[in-house]
């Protein structure tokens, strides 16, 4: 194994990445273009590793013997460039991690879905008593988890960015909800290299691991007619019957894996909307596959409270209920918000556009919408679009709440779903939901 392994990118996985390794005992040092969190630097200084900040020492980045690259960094950056012209391995903290770590892994990756269904399914494990860690893109990272503590089992959030990074990690549990396309601006714009890099997930397998997947999904099913999986294929659908995996029939949810049923109420389950019945499908499989008893699941899918600014009820005020979907940041999941809607909705778009067609929310727009606020710098899209149902152009949360408690009669619900980035006017879109949910409170 290699003997100095240096760090590109100092945020949570890089950090933990250089952790791990100085616990292996390699030459560690670890290198960032901006600045760290002190948090991050902290770390740094506690565990006596080498690092600089504010740009990259070139001659201290080519004499690694081993990368590990923030899955952020794009392969077109030139230090990028240099490593892949001198063959030196480029990987990512998750592959490394990889490397050390015996527990059974379950990755879940998505264009939509992914941390829904990674929290729901980290849930199930630790209420039935598993001894479980929770990592990848959410959390403490997975490198920092291996180095310090000893975990049976890892629920691990994986981004297209993070599979792009990985070769010889094998996941026993691999969980494809969705393909969309996203960030194609990392993938020359070509959609197939995106699938590509999603489908990275099931590498490795082998047939007594399994692969859960959706099979409503057009595009996965496109690509499962190209390719061969060796794992056990366990799809999840809510248009038509599957043997071994889940569906939904006249509202009950039935999974099976391998002669074992376990059968539940849709209205039962915590988390509502058609989006998360397919993450509930998911995670259930994925406990049945880990032999959770019945019960167990059933209470875990009962009782989960979902995640902060997906989809989250903040309050009633005056009888109109808020809720916070701030993390919708593509038009495809302000879809399954408003699909979910079940009374008149005034709908807060608007952000930093990542080149959105907001035909596909049309209908459900004018079925179910009653106004549109937007919270965004430029409206101009989302007014050429939507004509006179926008009504009003705020500038910050405090007023645009405001304006749709104005508007909101009782029995509404005011809904933050904005298709869009937030770049413009918040800091990220866990900014733009706080801050939504303090000016609801404050009403
Ligand atoms: P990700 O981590 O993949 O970004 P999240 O679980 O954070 O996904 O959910 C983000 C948003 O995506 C949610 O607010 C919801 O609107 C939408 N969403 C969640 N699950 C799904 C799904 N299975 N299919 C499509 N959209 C979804």
């Amino acid at each position: 194994m290699s003997k100095r392994v240096v760090i590109l990118g100092g945020g949570e996985s890089g950090v933990g990445a250089a952790v791990l390794s100085k616990v292996k005992g390699f030459e560690t040092f670890l290198t960032d273009s901006g600045h760290l969190k002190d948090e991050h630097r902290n770390t740094l200084n506690e565990w006596k590793i080498p690092f600089e900040e504010g740009g990259h020492s070139e001659e201290l980045v080519l004499n690694a013997d081993l990368v590990i690259k923030s899955p952020g960094i794009p392969e077109t950056a030139p230090l990028v460039k240099a490593l892949h012209d001198r063959d030196i391995p480029v990987i990512s903290e998750i592959e490394f991690a990889g490397y050390y770590d015996t527990a059974k892994k379950i990755c879940i990756t998505g264009s939509n879905g992914k941390t829904t269904t990674t929290s729901l399914v980290y849930y199930l494990l630790k209420n039935a008593g598993l001894n479980v860690g929770l990592g990848g893109n959410i959390g403490q990272s997975y490198a920092y988890q291996v180095a310090t503590s000893n975990h049976d089992i890892y629920v691990l959030e994986l981004s297209s960015f993070q599979l792009d990074g990985m070769y010889d990690f094998k996941a026993d549990i691999a969980v494809l909800m969705n393909i969309t396309p996203d960030h194609l601006d990392r993938y020359d714009h070509c959609f197939q290299n995106y699938i590509n890099a999603k489908f990275r997930i099931t590498r490795n397998m082998n047939p007594d691991d399994c692969f859960i997947f959706c099979s409503d999904d057009e595009v996965t099913i496109g690509e499962l007619q190209k390719i061969v999986v060796k794992a056990k294929m366990l799809p999840f659908s809510q248009e038509g019957k599957v043997s071994d995996g889940a569906y939904v029939e006249d509202g009950v949810m039935h999974v099976s894996y391998e002669g074992e049923c376990f059968d539940m109420l849709v209205s039962d389950l915590a988390i509502k909307g058609r989006h998360n019945v397919y993450n509930s499908m998911a995670a259930a499989i994925a406990g049945k596959v880990m032999n959770v008893s019945n019960e167990s699941i059933r209470q875990s899918l009962t009782t989960f409270k979902g995640v902060e600014h997906r989809m989250e009820k903040v309050l009633s005020v005056g009888g109109v209920l808020y809720i916070n979907d701030s993390k919708a940041t593509n038009v495809n999941s302000t879809w399954y918000a408003l699909e979910s809607m079940t009374s008149p909705t005034i709908l807060i778009l608007g952000g930093t556009d990542k080149g959105n067609d907001y035909q596909p929310i049309a209908d459900l727009v004018k079925e179910k919408v009653k106004a549109i606020v937007c919270l965004g710098k430029d409206n101009r899209k989302i007014i050429d679009f939507f004509g006179d149902k926008v009504v009003a152009e705020t500038g910050s949360a405090a007023e645009c709440v405001a304006k749709c408690a104005e508007l909101a009669s009782e029995g509404d619900t005011v809904l933050l779903s904005p298709c869009c980035a937030s770049f413009d006017l918040f800091k990220n879109y866990e900014d733009r939901g706080r801050q939504f949910k303090e000016a609801v409170r404050k009403l």
